[in-house]
């Protein structure tokens, strides 16, 4: 699944290669990624054909392109969405379902294989789309604010990875990225907010900017040309993980064998003695 990286990829992509541009045409090839805009298939190829897109922004994984209406395009990767500029005439990708035809400038087109990601237009939605206006600023967002994060983890009594992937708290920390950045701060991922000390919340989100940075950095690298991508398999993972994953492997630092238990569905990963678990809470 692309993580915020990835995403933060892809908007850097559509920076350069879209944003500028006035939409031709839009072929819309399955209706099921444009199930969210409830008008249909035509209703979004309609306010959207003749549209200058004026800019490309992303809060937490969604991603939203203002048109000159006022409207945006709203778009989210899902589990294995891409946007692609391709030139004219190129091959179709077997799984391609929406095309736009962008004047003197390409396609732009939304390739997605499990079609659990779409697009949509948000009805006056260029400055911040109301559909995610609850998604809280992620942590390299310039205006994210250290001290309501330190609050809102201290705040509660469940656990900090819950916490760390609560996006109405803080946006774009996948379960890779909670579990990388737990392992950096040798915090468990049990830990209770409300037990933690202001050093630790910010130590662990110090950890979170550094894990996102750097695979941004990797990220970065393979973005070139005119091609805009993303695949959720970057070359980060392979490389530079130290928990995630690694599931009876030697623990980075100490040497102790990494631990796997599930959770949420998922599954968390930590090294027993770097992010010992946190004393049971007595009943009260
Ligand atoms: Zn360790």
């Amino acid at each position: 699944m692309p993580e915020l990286p990835e995403v933060e990829v892809v908007r850097r992509g559509l920076e350069a290669h879209v944003v500028g541009r006035t939409i031709d045409s839009v072929e819309v090839l399955h209706p099921r990624p444009v199930r969210r805009h409830l008008a249909g298939a035509d209703d979004f190829a309609a306010l959207t054909t003749g549209r200058v897109v004026l800019a490309a922004h992303r809060r937490g994984k969604y991603l939203w392109l203002p048109l000159d209406t006022g409207d945006a395009v709203l778009g989210h990767l899902g589990m294995s969405g891409q946007l692609l500029v391709q030139p004219v005439g190129a091959p179709d990708e077997r799984h391609l379902r929406v095309r736009f035809r962008l004047r003197d400038a390409g396609e732009l087109r939304f390739v997605d294989q499990r079609m659990f990601g779409g697009l949509s237009v948000s009805p006056g939605g260029a400055d911040l789309p109301p559909e995610i206006a609850h998604i809280a600023r992620d942590p390299m967002d310039p205006l994210f604010d250290d001290d309501a994060f330190v609050a809102a983890v201290r705040r509660r009594s469940s656990g900090l990875k819950r916490t760390l992937l609560d996006q109405t708290v803080i946006s774009g920390v996948g379960n890779i990225y909670a579990d990388e950045a737990l392992w950096g701060a040798r915090l468990h991922g049990d830990r209770p907010g409300d037990k933690l000390r202001r050093s630790d919340v910010l130590r662990v989100l110090e950890e979170v900017r550094a894990v996102l940075a750097a695979a941004l950095v990797e990220g970065g690298t393979s973005f070139d040309a005119l091609y805009v991508n993303v695949n959720g398999e970057s070359g980060y993972f392979d490389r530079s993980l130290h928990a995630y994953g690694r599931e009876g492997l030697p623990c980075d630092r100490c040497g102790t064998l990494v631990v796997r238990v599930s959770f949420m569905n998922r599954s968390s990963y930590f090294c027993p003695v770097c992010q010992p678990r946190p004393r049971a809470r007595r009943a009260s």
